[in-house]
């Protein structure tokens, strides 16, 4: 992954200040979440669904490299060319390598998350070939200089406003107020660069091994239009989006459309298996599928978390967390976000890199729950967290972790003496004073404490222990 190293406390201290964020990200994570829910509760079987889709994930990891071989022959019989990339540089040069060997000046692309983890723009923008995004969410974000900040909505954190000031800005429009007369504009605009492009780029929702074929799953029909309008294509997929059969495809077709928006199936799903035959009236002349590991293989390597490469991108684990509602998917730094970005980045950039992420959660397992392919996120979470603290030496490499560590053995030394514990309790009570307010909660407590008071309240320490008011009960009723 091309991006920096994450500083989530950092960015999330800056979005959580933020209130039309906060008030962008409960609307549209909301309406996701209602129409997810409703979805489900549509089908009767959906929990077995859920299981029969993770076992289909869990065995075409498990033998990985046998459906990789089997897809590549597939393509190439299909007319196509595959090529690997071992790591984002590498994807991003042989994409541009293929542009430029063709002469390409102007490429169009559709939403795909692997090209933002590869940052494929600036590399195009680097070699002086014009990229332009055909989502209408991308090609907002591609105005505004930005990252996406949710999986399936990119520019769920801009506002109607922000993006009627960003259109008249960057393309001389007036003021639009109606979203309408908003998606008018863009329409309009794309539609001359799907004309003149000379390639398309796209990712993929899954690769099918045993026909070679692509499918991509969408609700504008710009990544249609990027993948049969210019005379090449180029499909950017994860080694992870492999799926074995066809007819896998309708149980995960299902259950990506209903845990994405609500829909029993999303407006358009094209299958695309290599490029045009002499037969078909449009189409590419080429098909390039590059197949992208970039971190993926280290995660195949670890039994424990492998599985964060059953996830198939439907974003429902961003819009039921409690942690990304709040934060927004900027504050997680790299492509992903919410609970899969908080798993899947720090093992794409190394744990050194995002540290902070696998801390990133409440562990309330929200995550697991809505899951088409119940991840088991709390267990990973705890894994990665794990790994942190053996990276850092044993948690004594900054004042943080030796604070935190001094901490927990003053902790277990008050609780193994009962008298001890007895004692610290009552002083506790005295000292907590000073930080005690009118609605009984503790507030701008000194470092390391504020570190929690910054942000909310913290509960008093109560007059009478546990044990007295039991005593006291027990008295009292005999
Ligand atoms: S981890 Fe599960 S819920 Fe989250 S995006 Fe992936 S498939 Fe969807």
């Amino acid at each position: 992954m091309g991006f920096e190293e994450v500083r989530f406390e950092k960015n999330s201290d800056k979005a959580i200040q933020n209130k039309p964020l906060q008030k962008a990200l409960v609307n549209v994570t909301d309406r996701f979440r209602t129409a997810r829910n409703k979805a489900s509760k549509e089908v009767s079987d959906w929990e077995e669904l859920r299981s029969a889709a993770r076992e289909i994930k869990k065995n075409t990891i498990a033998n990985l490299d046998k459906y990789l071989i089997m897809l590549e022959e597939k393509v190439i019989k299909a007319g196509g060319i595959v090529h690997w990339a071992k790591d984002a540089h590498e994807a991003s040069q042989i994409i541009v390598k293929i542009a430029n060997d063709r002469g390409v000046k102007l490429v169009v692309k559709s939403k795909s998350m692997a090209t933002e983890e590869i940052e494929l723009n600036s590399s195009f923008e680097d070699a002086g070939i014009k990229v332009v995004e055909t989502d209408l969410g991308e090609y907002i974000i591609q105005l505004a200089g930005e990252h996406p900040s949710h999986i399936i909505a990119p520019a769920i954190h801009k506002t109607k406003d922000d993006i009627s000031a960003l259109f008249s800005e960057k393309l001389g429009v007036p003021h639009y107020e109606k979203p309408e007369e908003l998606t008018k504009v863009a329409r309009e605009r794309l539609r001359s660069e799907f004309l003149n492009a000379e390639m398309g780029v796209s990712g993929a929702n899954f690769a099918v091994a045993e026909t070679g074929t692509i499918v991509i799953v969408e609700n504008e029909g710009n990544a249609r239009l990027t993948t049969t309008v210019p005379k090449i294509h180029v499909a950017l997929v994860g080694i992870e989006k492999l799926i074995p059969k066809y007819e896998d495809l309708s149980l995960f077709l299902s259950i990506l459309a209903r845990s994405a928006t609500g829909q029993k199936s999303s407006t358009y799903v094209s299958f695309i298996t290599g490029p045009k035959s002499p037969t078909d009236v449009d189409g590419p002349e080429e098909f390039h599928l590059v197949l992208l590991d970039n971190g993926r293989s280290g995660i195949l390597a670890s039994e424990e978390t492998r599985e964060s490469l059953y996830c198939i991108r439907c974003g429902a684990c961003l819009n039921i967390c409690p942690v990304y509602r709040h934060v927004g998917g900027h504050s997680y730094g790299g492509a992903y976000s919410g609970p899969i970005g908080a798993i899947i980045t720090p093992q794409l950039m190394g744990i050194d890199k995002a540290s902070e992420l696998p801390f990133a959660s409440s562990l309330c397992g929200a995550c697991h729950d809505v899951c088409p392919v119940k991840i088991d996120f709390p267990k990973v979470l705890l894994e990665l967290r794990k790994n942190v603290i053996e990276s850092k030496k044993l948690g004594i490499n900054s004042g943080k972790d030796l604070i935190e560590k001094l901490g927990i053995r003053f902790w277990r030394f008050t609780v193994e003496y009962e008298s001890i514990y007895k004692i610290t309790n009552k002083l506790s009570y005295y000292l907590q004073i000073p930080w005690k307010r009118s609605n009984g909660k503790l507030n701008a407590l000194p470092y390391p404490f504020s570190r929690w008071t910054d942000k909310r309240d913290f509960p008093s320490v109560a007059k009478k222990t546990f044990r007295e008011r039991w005593k006291e009960i027990k008295a009292e009723t005999g």
